[in-house]
């Protein structure tokens, strides 16, 4: 695999950047003002020029599965929910929730906000945290 190449944001430096950081990283466009938090040199919607910024850390899910047989990297976490989070001034990303074992907790529209943890990945949180498990660290 080639090494991301350094530029006025390089991908190596996002990527670190999601791993320590307590924040959603993403770019703002500076011509159109599109948020999103994919990687990228460009605005996917007008070409404009991206810079990096702090996304929202809350927002709403817009879809989501329930996973019960996880990955070695999740085995102690599983049942979890894996979800698509649209966050507030926009900006789409990927995550999990803990202790979610029904549907029924991650309809789209639920009201969720980030949870940076130890834990690997972008870890969200239910704002209404009823009726998943309680967190046992
Ligand atoms: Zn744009």
């Amino acid at each position: 695999m080639a090494t991301p190449t350094a530029g006025p944001h390089s991908i190596a430096e996002f990527v670190a950047g999601y791993e320590s950081a307590r924040t959603i990283r993403g770019f703002r466009c500076g011509r159109c003002a599109r948020r999103t938090a994919t990687w990228g040199l460009a605005c996917s919607q007008c070409g404009g020029p991206l810079e990096e910024v702090d996304l929202a850390q809350q927002g709403r899910i817009v879809a989501g599965t329930v996973v019960a047989v996880a990955s070695d990297e999740f085995v102690n976490e599983a049942p979890y929910a894996y979800v698509v989070v649209e966050l507030d001034g926009g900006g789409r990303i990927s995550g999990w929730i803990r202790g979610v074992g029904t549907e029924e907790l991650i309809r789209p529209g639920t009201a969720v906000r980030f949870a940076p943890s130890y834990r690997p990945g972008l870890q969200f949180e239910r704002a209404d945290p009823g009726g998943t498990r309680p967190d046992p660290a």
